[in-house]
């Protein structure tokens, strides 16, 4: 193992540049020569693969977003796109790969992986937290720490105008941020994609709730089976006469701004591992963290199986929200 590119793939996730300098970094203690591969497999197929030193990264660790670029390559779907991006591998001899990104950058890892001999290490980037095998995935702890402020912001506001408020957040198949956001603002409803929402049940949960209160927050997750926030509030209106109902999409900025503590040390902490895994000459696996300890297993596991969200925090969220 002499050369090892790095590359962020799929969405970008605050502390996927403290990943990308702790491997640099090791790599270059370890005495491998690193590389970047710039904007993800697109990147790889245009021949966009530099080589990287201790200047490329430095004062990154605290910076949202990548410095590599990330991207979602249609081309790369294709045995053509792959070709193209194998022959660059080969021009710059990379024996082994990490790829940061999600399920889908893992697949198309290890598709390439099949077609030209190379390394690959799988390390989990998603602000969504939904890949199986990791307790977090870099970027949820920073995602879920903007949503909390963004919703105690808006309750603010809700509660100075006695206003019942739907808030979007991001998670199109899992419901980890809006339910963990849900537990930590003291939300009065959570809507997940692992639950049926039930509109009548929820109107009068809502109005349950609101007794007594200057203001209601229901949060909704974007993949929710009931719809966005503004549909959620459309179908509770014609129910809640008297009510004054509005609705925030807090979108893109729950992926941006600087990695908090945790996902930076999370990041750092696998980036590494990766390396160390390369060099003693492992392959196809994915890196997790179980607990504080970081695991790994084969890179198929997360790729094949759903994370699952651990539905007694719902349990308990509804025990918070019953009144005796
Ligand atoms: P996120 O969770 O943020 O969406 P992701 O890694 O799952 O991240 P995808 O868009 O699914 O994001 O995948 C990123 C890229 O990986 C795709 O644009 C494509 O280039 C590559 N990829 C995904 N699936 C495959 C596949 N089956 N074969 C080859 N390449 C793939």
């Amino acid at each position: 193992m002499k050369n090892i590119a790095v590359l962020t793939s799929g969405g970008d996730a605050p502390g996927m540049n403290a990943c990308v300098r702790a491997v640099v970094k090791t790599c270059l203690s370890k005495g491998l020569t690193p590389f970047g591969v710039m904007d993800g497999y697109q990147g790889m197929i245009e021949g966009r693969i530099e080589k990287l030193g201790y200047g490329d990264v430095d004062n990154i660790i605290q910076r949202g977003g990548t410095v590599l670029g990330t991207a979602r390559s249609q081309e790369f779907l294709t045995a053509e796109g792959r070709q193209k991006a194998i022959v660059h591998l080969k021009e710059q001899a990379i024996d082994g790969l990490i790829i940061v990104g999600g399920d889908g950058s893992f697949k198309g890892a290890t598709i390439l992986a099949e077609e030209m001999e190379i390394a690959i290490i799988g390390i989990p980037g998603t602000i969504d937290n939904d890949i199986a095998g990791t307790d977090h995935t870099i970027g949820y702890d920073t995602a879920l720490n903007t949503v909390v402020e963004a919703v105690d912001k808006i309750r603010d506001t809700a509660s100075s105008h006695h206003r019942v408020f739907f808030i979007e957040v991001m998670g199109r198949n899992a419901g980890f941020i809006a339910l963990n956001a849900a537990l930590a603002s003291g939300a009065e409803g959570v809507l997940i994609p692992e639950e049926v929402t039930d509109i009548p049940l929820l109107v009068k949960q809502i109005k349950e709730q609101n007794k007594g209160k200057r203001s209601s927050i229901i949060i909704v997750a974007e993949g929710d089976d009931g719809g966005g926030a503004k549909e959620i509030m459309e179908q509770v209106r014609p129910f809640m006469d008297g009510y004054d109902l509005r609705y925030s999409i807090l979108g893109h900025v729950q992926r941006g701004g600087n990695p908090s503590a945790f996902d930076r040390i999370l990041a750092t902490r696998m980036g590494g591992m990766a390396v160390d895994l390369l060099m003693k000459g492992e392959t196809n696996l994915m890196i997790g963290s179980n607990g504080d300890r970081l695991i790994s297993q084969t890179i198929l596991e997360g790729i094949n199986h759903s994370a699952t969200l651990d539905l007694e925090k719902l349990d308990l969220l509804k025990d918070l929200l019953t009144k005796g």
